[in-house]
């Protein structure tokens, strides 16, 4: 089955290390995360708004997944990786668009709002990536 993720989700599964806005939250991402991992053919369809991992934000917070902010994170991911929403393609290929049209220091305009960027691993996923590299085993003490 494919993996269903919308734009700004691309480029955050790449710094994720663990964290998330609850645990059941990080333990869907990292569900996510090790199957991308390990299982690089993984299809995955783009979509526009709350997706596969948007599914586990956690009740009585206040929800921000359909907030304008969120759309506008996953329209400059999306643009910036030259790929839009209905579009299935392996897990492979998406990474061969961050390889060819992302820049570490990119995170900083395309994530301008978001919450998470100051911790610096979206970048670092990046660069990571961009050496070449798969996406790293995440640390056992953060892993949920
Ligand atoms: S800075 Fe935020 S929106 Fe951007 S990739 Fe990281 S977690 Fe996702």
């Amino acid at each position: 089955m494919d993996i269903r993720l919308r734009g700004h989700h691309l480029l955050c599964l790449l710094g994720f290390r663990g964290m998330g806005y609850s645990a059941a939250y990080a333990a869907n991402m990292t569900n996510v995360y090790n199957r991308l991992r390990d299982e690089p053919g993984t299809l995955v369809t783009i979509i526009a708004g709350p997706d596969d991992l948007c599914a586990c934000f956690p009740e009585g917070e206040e929800a921000h997944c359909e907030n304008d902010s969120v759309a506008g994170l996953d329209a400059r991911a999306l643009k910036q990786l030259q790929l839009q929403a209905g579009l299935t393609l392996p897990w492979t290929a998406v990474i061969e668009r961050v390889r060819k049209h992302v820049m570490p220091e990119d995170i900083n305009d395309l994530c301008i709002t978001c919450q998470w960027r100051s911790y610096g691993v979206c970048e670092a996923g990046v660069r990571t990536i961009k050496r070449g590299e798969w996406l790293p085993p995440l640390p056992q003490a953060e892993a949920l």
